[in-house]
């Protein structure tokens, strides 16, 4: 293995596809994973620990190792917490929160020693959205695990970071945008006024996966045009 080789999972669409033409871009040997995997990427579901597991031998068997990963990927559900159906609610934990450990996991015993991880979180980790139970609650819990993961992982020099999001609009937020309100009500709240772009949370990605970032571990960067200021 030589350079940096790059793991993005959820690669195949939105935030996650901007990170990896970003990646590519900045000379990154980038290999892509989704449940939906296009020609040239690696299907992998996050919630089944064995797909995991082998998507991950599978990238040190065809790559030689890997120093990075990224995973984005995430599903959401919109219902009130008194109507939340319980096996909905497990299916969002499950891929969301359980996914990204199994990622973690599975990253950390074969990621090269100095190697580093981002997830995904969410502006939702730290601010609720009616409706939005199972995904709020798993946002805010892949923060903690972010922390016990750099914990953990920093006697071998692996930084692990998140990222959280404010609204970008993609397929995963595509349908919420139909909704009367929900798009001027976030804008309202957010002084930039604005919704961000899949490009500029691949560009923080980017750098939290540089040497630039060397110092970096155990953060949650908020990037939501200052949405987590009101
Ligand atoms: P997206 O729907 O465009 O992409 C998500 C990808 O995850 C898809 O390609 C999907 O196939 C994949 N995926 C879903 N379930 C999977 C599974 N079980 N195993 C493997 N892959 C799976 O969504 P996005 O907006 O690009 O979101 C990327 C990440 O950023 C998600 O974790 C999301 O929660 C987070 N996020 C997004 C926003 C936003 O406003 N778009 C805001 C905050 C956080």
């Amino acid at each position: 293995m030589s350079g940096l080789t790059t793991v993005v999972i959820g690669g195949a669409s939105g935030i996650g596809e901007a990170t990896a033409a970003a990646l590519e871009a900045a000379g990154h040997t980038v290999v892509v994973a989704d449940l939906n995997a296009p020609d040239g990427a690696i299907t992998v579901d996050v919630a089944d620990e064995d797909s995991v597991a082998a998507l991950f031998d599978r990238v040190l068997a065809e790559q030689g190792g890997f120093t990075g990963v990224v995973n984005c990927a995430g599903v959401s559900t919109l219902a009130p917490v008194v109507e939340h159906d319980a096996a909905e609610f497990r299916r969002v934990i499950d891929v969301n929160l359980t996914g990204a450990f199994l990622v973690v996991k599975h990253a950390g015993q074969r990621i090269a020693d100095g190697g580093a991880i981002v997830s995904l979180s969410s502006l939702n980790a730290r601010q609720p959205g009616t409706g939005m139970v199972a995904y709020c609650s798993a946002k805010a819990g892949m923060v903690m695990l972010t922390e016990v993961a750099a914990l953990e992982l920093g006697g071998r020099g692996i930084r692990v970071n998140a990222v959280s999001p404010g609204l970008v609009v993609t397929p995963l937020t595509a349908p919420a945008m139909d909704i009367p309100g929900v798009r001027d009500g976030y804008l309202e709240n957010t002084p930039l006024g604005r919704s961000g772009e899949p490009s500029e949370i691949a560009a923080l990605i980017r750098f939290l996966l540089s040497d630039d970032a060397a110092w970096i571990t155990g953060e949650n960067i908020d990037i939501n045009g200052g949405a987590h200021l009101q």
